[in-house]
């Protein structure tokens, strides 16, 4: 499996590349447009060509967009669903342009109704940004901490979602530290199969397209999204060499997302950590 990290994508998008190399990731997720905001810049042709260019240079591949945070596709405010849609429209065809693989998002909160009384709408929601979008690109559900009634932190409520909307598009992101958080045991591999085996029977294997490698600051089951650096957090790095030898993750990439040691985000000690541990544990398979 590739060893990826979130990467800017500040100023124009190959310059994500760059940045991609300098602390030797070998796929990246970005980042089309400021996360906070619902603006959305239109690019020329041209920088989308620069950056399959460089990538393709680089072997970077693959290469992953998420979503930006204002999404909730369980929103009571029907002006804010329809943005929300417009963004996953926008995104998923700005993917397909620079030869990516699919867009991560999270779907958002109930905000106290309970998952089923908005599941029509997040159904409907997903249909109709899949109805039009490319065919080459998936739409990835990520899994979440189960911090403030988030809709999808276990692989119950994504199946809710995913089977009724049965489009092979569909997909799943799981990251370490909200799958830790929301009470899935990762840090060993007795615990790592056990937990692996229940996203299996429950969601089919074909549903993991990626993973975002992130230690915890909080313990199992404390419902809080607090990332660490590899090998510092309540995972440790004897769950990472679980995760990275357990046949369910062979192929899938892995995404840091960790705060990085000085606090930019993932840096190359990160990213170093990660490949030892896929290396001790590609040796113990
Ligand atoms: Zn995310
Ligand atoms: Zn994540």
């Amino acid at each position: 499996m590739k060893i990826g990290a979130h990467v800017s994508s500040a100023g124009t998008l190959d310059s994500s590349i760059e940045r991609a190399q300098e602390i030797g990731a070998e796929a990246i997720q970005i980042f089309v447009s400021p996360p906070q905001n619902w603006a959305f810049k239109t690019r020329d042709e041209s920088e989308f060509e620069l950056f399959r260019q460089k990538a393709t240079e680089a072997k970077i591949e693959p290469i992953f967009l998420h979503g930006i945070y204002l999404i909730n596709l369980a929103t009571p405010k029907e002006v804010n669903l329809e943005k929300a849609i417009d963004s996953l429209k926008r995104y998923l065809n700005t993917c397909a342009k620079l030869g990516g693989s699919g867009v991560i998002f999270h779907v958002g909160s109930h905000l106290g109704k309970g998952i089923d009384s908005v599941l029509p709408q997040v159904i409907e929601a997903l249909k109709r940004v899949l109805h039009d979008a490319p065919e080459d690109v998936d739409l990835v559900l990520e899994n979440n901490a189960g911090q403030g009634r988030n809709i999808g932190a276990h692989f119950d409520e994504l199946a809710k979602i995913i089977k009724p909307v049965n489009d092979p598009r569909l997909k799943v992101c799981l990251d370490t530290a909200h799958t830790f958080a929301s009470g899935y045991n990762i840090t060993t591999p007795d615990s790592v199969a056990s937990t692996a085996k229940e996203f299996t029977d429950i969601l089919g294997e074909s549903a993991l397209v990626a993973v975002h490698a992130n230690d915890s600051k909080v313990d199992l089951g404390e419902q809080r999204d607090r990332h660490e650096n590899i090998g510092d957090g309540f995972i440790g790095n004897e769950g990472f060499q679980a995760l990275l030898a357990h046949p369910l993750f062979q192929s899938i990439p892995f995404f840091l997302e960790v705060p990085g040691y000085d606090g930019k985000g993932p840096d190359r000690k990160n990213v170093e950590a990660l490949k030892k541990l896929r290396g001790q544990a590609l040796s113990s398979v």
